[in-house]
């Protein structure tokens, strides 16, 4: 065995001696074991990997050793590095570990804890119901007018050609603000106030304002001195409608009918009329539409009878008809030259039989679990 040629003895390197790659392989192992944060590895990492590391250096040195020694220094280092390179990683591993498991704890959400009951508030449902129809007939080119719920008793009844002694006039039915006694002081002239009744004014208001054509559509609260029950409630809302033009007829009515329950029902509802009378109307209709949940098919059919309608086919909705010419006389509007057509209905009513409301009382009680079910309607 020969001696070591000492011209090419590697080892004289101090920083590739074993024992030297050794001990600072074990002082970086030492370290990362020592970090007890994912910052503090990272500060050993660049102590014991970085570029001014001592096994960055061993690893330079290497470069600059004779051919022959090349071979077994880079083994030497090679394996260091590596060694250090996984030490690093399975404490890398380790500690992101603990950290996850850490902020699982930490920011975990209690979903059973109590949160912030404080509900959102939701329009009434008479209110977006009646704006939905509304709706209708502005699509159609209709404007929305408005007129006081105090009325002057002109207004509610004379121009729509109630006579004096209509019943609706009478006590029993109309709120009367100002009565008999109080008329002439109240508006000047011989006309009483009441809560109006219906919303049949605005039609005549909107005739005095505007010159025809009129599409007016006119949705409000109306007042009467019934009791509160299921059925009844002594403030309720209408909408009504009122076209006035040149050659206006009841097909016409019957047209904007039927487009209007189709628009609010779905297609292929219809409406039918019904002769009736009203002052302000001649001739005059019930409407009826057909029955949205048998669509009639319950008629003479006693194996699929129909709660909605009775089995009737037909759900009676609100009153029609051509606007009374003595009407369009009394609102300064030329009977000869102009017709028109108005109808109107109760919300409430439209309410009760497109929700499957059953009691009128709970729309005006305020309890948020009647109203809740209708959602947030903006
Ligand atoms: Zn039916």
């Amino acid at each position: 065995m020969s001696a070591p040629n000492k011209s090419y003895d590697p080892v004289e390197v101090e920083a590739l001696k074993p024992e030297e790659i050794e001990r600072v392989r074990d002082e970086a192992l030492a370290a990362f074991a020592a970090a007890d944060s994912l910052d503090a590895l990272q500060e050993a990492k660049v102590a014991h990997t970085g570029g001014t590391s001592p096994l960055s250096l061993a690893n330079r040195e290497i470069g600059a050793l004779p051919p022959q020694a090349k071979a077994a220094a880079g083994k030497l280092v090679g394996q260091a590095r590596a060694a250090v390179g996984r030490g690093l990683a399975a404490r890398q591993e380790e500690l992101e570990a603990e950290r996850d498991a850490r902020v699982l704890v930490e920011e975990a959400v209690d979903v059973t804890l109590p949160y912030d009951r404080t509900p959102a508030g939701a329009r009434h449902p008479l209110t977006t119901m009646m704006e939905r129809v509304a709706d209708v007939f502005v699509s159609m080119g209709y404007e929305i007018a408005e007129g006081p719920e105090v009325e002057a008793e002109w207004f509610n009844f004379d121009a729509l050609n109630f006579t004096p002694d209509h019943p609706a006039r009478q006590m029993q039915d109309t709120f009367f603000v100002a009565g008999p006694e109080g008329r002439a002081k109240t508006v000047g002239d011989e006309s009483g106030v009441v809560l109006r009744t219906h919303t049949s004014p605005v039609q005549a208001r909107s005739l005095l304002d505007r010159e025809p054509p009129v599409y007016v559509v006119c949705p409000g609260r109306v007042y009467r001195t019934d009791e509160l029950d299921a059925t009844h409630t002594p403030v309720f809302h209408q909408i009504e409608l009122l076209a006035v033009d040149e050659g206006l007829t009841m097909a016409d009515l019957k047209g904007t009918l039927d487009h209007m329950v189709q628009a609010l029902f779905g297609d292929g509802m219809k409406t039918r009329l019904r002769p009736n009378y009203f002052p302000f109307t001649e001739p005059s209709a019930e409407m009826d539409m057909v029955c949205y949940v048998c669509r009639g098919e319950s008629v003479g059919n006693p194996d699929r009878p129909c709660r909605t309608c009775g089995s009737e086919g037909w759900i009676e909705l609100g009153g029609c008809g051509m606007v009374n010419p003595r009407v369009l006389t009394a609102c300064g509007v030329d009977p000869e030259k102009y017709s028109g057509f108005a109808f109107g209905f109760g919300i409430e009513r439209m309410l009760m039989f497109r929700h499957n409301v059953e009691d009128m009382r709970d729309m005006v009680e305020g309890d948020v679990r009647f109203t809740r079910p209708f959602g947030m309607e903006i």
